[in-house]
């Protein structure tokens, strides 16, 4: 096994926010990913939750094409066709009695949460509670909202008006509460902080305490929403109904495309002015997003993703390297056994030609296609396999940190 490739595109030109892997891809069909070499890969990672109907799908190629040589953009200041359906689409997927704002990313979906939950509350009630271990994105704001004050540091002073409690403990919730708080944001299973699943009591006491403070529930399924979790958004699973649910990642298969759903009443308190964006909702990523929840619709992406995610995480228990596997759906964590470093394992699996993540040092991150095959897991199963029992060779483990 020979780790780096021989066509490696050099990135001097980029900033170095990123120390990606020697890999160079070039192209993508469904759950297979290939580099410059021709060599193929098995992506159990879909770009971070978002090629969630697999490389180059059909419809989505097609739709984006079409609005290629249709209609790319307008502006907000007149009306398209493809965006409004999209959110009624999205409302109806969410239950209904709700509108939404379209962006460009998931930063920027929550950026409009924390806008509209101050223009709902009105001025001295501006807080938003969020928790320790959570991620809601990479702008000023969003970054403060993140719950991880080792990533603050560099960046202070952040946007006033953040405040985090310890997860899944309502008591640290409650007493974090005062007049000045306007919403609740939480993530149900929060990914990036290690795929780390709420419970159906925490969502519903969560619930409880904002109904009884007039307060936002906010529940931010960037990473969850649309499939990903065996429930069309991860909120419906855990038996509560948000007032505000924000979403990026899937919804355009790779095309960017994010949105803010909330309450039709709690909308209503942006007016003209409020709040704005030049790309978001425009005909060409609305046309690719329209086209990702018609397909998710026909091929019942939800159930698809329960029942892969079984075979998955029953595949992965059976595995000698992990002790523990949590998550919803096609959104699992892997935790191994002691003594593996989950990014020596996950180096590893790549050269092997399986993408996944080490969420945590001690964690790995699995989120591949909602389509993926049975004869797909299972390949993706017998690679790791190989891989952790390599890794737990004391001799040939590579282990040297
Ligand atoms: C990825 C992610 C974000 C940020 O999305 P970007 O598109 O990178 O801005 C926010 N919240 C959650 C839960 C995420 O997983």
């Amino acid at each position: 096994m020979s780790a780096a490739p021989v066509n490696t595109v050099d990135i001097a030109p980029l900033m170095p926010t990123y120390a990606p892997n020697d890999v160079t891809f070039v192209r993508g069909e469904g759950s297979w990913l290939y580099d410059t070499d021709g060599k193929e890969y098995l992506d159990f990672l879909s770009g971070l939750a978002v090629t969630s109907l697999g490389h180059s799908h059909p419809a989505v190629t097609a739709a984006v094409c079409e609005a290629a040589s249709t209609l790319l953009h307008t502006s907000n200041l007149f009306r398209t066709v493809p965006g409004p359906r999209v959110a009624a689409k999205l409302d109806e997927l969410l239950g209904g009695g709700g509108k939404v704002f379209f962006t460009n990313s998931g930063a920027e979906s929550n950026e409009c949460a924390l806008k509209l939950a101050r223009k709902w509350a009105g001025h001295g009630r501006h807080v938003v509670v969020s928790a320790f271990g959570s991620f809601h994105g990479r702008t000023l704001a969003t970054l403060h909202a993140t719950g991880q004050p080792e990533k603050h540091e560099a960046f202070q002073p952040l946007p006033e008006g953040f405040r985090h409690v310890a997860w899944s403990d309502v008591d640290a919730l409650e007493s974090a509460l005062d007049p000045t708080v306007a919403a609740v944001l939480l993530e149900p299973v929060q990914g990036e902080g290690g795929v780390h699943p709420a419970t159906a009591e925490y969502f519903a006491a969560v619930r409880r305490i904002c109904d009884e403070r007039n307060l936002l529930f906010m529940v931010d399924e960037v990473q969850t929403g649309l499939g990903r979790t065996g429930a069309w958004f991860a909120h419906q699973a855990l038996g509560v109904r948000p007032d505000v649910v924000t979403m990026a990642k899937a919804l355009g298969n790779g095309v960017p495309i994010g949105a803010c759903w909330a309450r039709a009443d709690v909308a209503d308190s942006f007016r003209p002015g409020d709040h704005g964006t030049t790309y978001g909702g425009q005909p060409f990523a609305a046309s690719a997003a329209l086209a990702v929840l018609e397909t998710m619709q026909a091929e019942d992406v939800p159930a698809r993703a329960r029942r892969a995610g079984s075979r998955l995480a029953e595949g992965l228990e059976a595995l000698d390297g992990v002790v523990a596997v949590r998550g919803m759906g096609l959104l699992l964590g892997a935790e191994l056994a002691a003594g593996l470093d989950s990014r020596v394992v996950a180096a590893a699996a790549l050269v092997a030609g399986l993408i996944v993540n080490p969420v945590t040092p001690t964690a790995l991150r699995l989120a591949p296609s909602l389509l993926v095959t049975d004869d797909e897991i299972d390949r993706a199963l017998a690679i790791l396999a190989g891989v952790l029992a390599a890794a737990a060779e004391p001799n040939v483990s590579g282990r040297d940190q």
